[in-house]
């Protein structure tokens, strides 16, 4: 990944005691990762919600790598429901548990006929039910496909939101609750698409900068403005 220059700085500025201005911090993310969108590549709401199912404990990188041929060969709830499950395993093997992956993918497809009327559904209950969803992928679902305002709370979401003072809470709902309020606090748009926007920014420099192991506080663009709670 190419750093902007603005970041290239050697030493983290001095920490903050104060939660991050939420305002500051979506301007300054805006900057950094211009293309606020999920990088799991897709055409339609199906495609968005069977890769999501697949990206569970692998990458997006490599999620990206099945899917044109999946989507290829069957392109729709209907013919992913009767997909002979050896052959959808044998496409999605790289990301491993191939079985287990082409079960769930099926079953959401047939779940998705049976119920929806072939169609994603566009509500948090029906999103989180199908086979291999839950809250999460509804929510990136519905917020990066249907635009609905919401913060899909995954680890990198979570892990950002306690460093930089939001929340102390580990409940993805919780911490959503946390992350609104310090947005109302602090006067942007909790309200509009700025939820999600957010959201996406934050995965972004979750998986660039502020990474789980080792952040990089001293090229992160937030340092002036980051308590960095739990960060040695
Ligand atoms: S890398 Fe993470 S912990 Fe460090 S300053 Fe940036 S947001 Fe805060």
């Amino acid at each position: 990944m190419q750093i902007p220059r603005s970041t290239h700085r050697t030493a983290a500025a001095p920490r903050s005691e104060a939660p991050a201005d939420a305002a500051l911090v979506a301007s300054r993310l805006e900057d950094l990762h211009v293309e606020a969108r999920t990088e799991l590549d897709h055409g339609d709401a199906l495609e968005l919600l069977v890769a999501t199912v697949l990206s569970a404990q692998t990458t997006d990188v490599r999620v990206n790598q099945v899917t044109p041929e999946l989507f290829s060969r069957w392109p729709d709830p209907a013919a992913l429901a009767g997909a002979e499950e050896a052959a959808v395993a044998e496409v999605v093997r790289p990301l491993g548990m191939g079985p287990t992956r082409a079960r769930r993918i099926i079953a959401l497809a047939q779940e998705l006929l049976a119920r929806h009327g072939g169609r994603v559904p566009d509500d948090q209950a029906g999103g989180a039910a199908v086979p291999g969803g839950g809250r999460k992928t509804a929510q990136v679902v519905r917020g990066a496909w249907f635009g609905h305002s919401l913060l899909a709370v995954d680890t990198h979401v979570g892990r950002l939101s306690r460093r930089l003072g939001w929340t102390t809470q580990n409940d993805p709902r919780k911490v959503e609750e946390d992350v609104v309020a310090r947005m109302e606090a602090d006067g942007t748009g909790a309200d509009a698409e700025e939820l999600t926007v957010l959201g996406l920014r934050l995965i972004l420099h979750g998986r660039r900068v502020c990474t789980a192991r080792a952040p990089r506080c001293g090229q992160c663009v937030l340092s002036d403005l980051c308590p960095r709670v739990g960060v040695s």
